[in-house]
């Protein structure tokens, strides 16, 4: 596997609705950490001729919201260690939220390339979140379905520079 990448982004997203079609029925391994990393998933993942490593920073769902900020600050840090490229997760159906905002300024703090994925993109429902994506100064926004396997051409285009 020649690259890593790294999903991020706050609950509900569909971090791992993306990193199963990624990974499909290949085996995904989940490490479990002690401490403010609950679990981290990661596997093999094939889109058209790309294979690559995939981390899905899972855990984060059940955390308290008092202290969300700080474990998505080390979570994210600690998949980034690991990863040539990351996707920074928002719900185009929902919009740019604080904890968007909150990512996309940690991320910017830091080396690893960014890529935006408006996730949820099926119909018409994400275009607004999609547009309002670009406002993260991150770059052009990719839209895709995780669920629904739209907008993989375009996540294949973007991750090719990184193979
Ligand atoms: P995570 O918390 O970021 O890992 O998000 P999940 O992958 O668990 O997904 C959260 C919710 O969003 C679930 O109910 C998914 O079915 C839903 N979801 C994920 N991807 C899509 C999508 O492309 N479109 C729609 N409409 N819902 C999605
Ligand atoms: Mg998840």
């Amino acid at each position: 596997m020649s690259f890593t990448v790294a999903i991020i982004g706050r609950p509900n997203v569909g971090k791992s609705t993306l990193f199963n079609r990624l990974v499909g029925r290949r085996e995904a391994i989940v490490h479990d950490f002690p401490g403010v990393t609950r679990d981290r998933k990661e596997g093999r993942a094939q889109l058209a001729g790309l294979e690559f490593r995939v981390i899905d920073t899972a855990g984060l769902e059940e955390a308290d919201p008092e202290s969300l900020a700080g474990r998505m600050s080390a979570m994210t840090l600690g998949a980034l260690d690991q990863a040539d490229v990351c996707l920074l997760l928002i719900d185009a159906r929902v919009g740019l939220t604080p904890a968007d905002e909150h990512f996309a300024n940690v991320l910017r703090k830091q080396s690893t390339p960014v890529l935006v994925v408006a996730n949820k993109c099926e119909g018409k429902a994400g275009e607004p979140g999609l547009l309002e994506a670009y406002s993260l100064g991150l770059g052009e926004p990719i839209g895709v379905s995780a669920e629904h396997g739209t907008g993989m051409g375009d996540l294949f285009e973007a991750l090719q520079p990184f193979a």
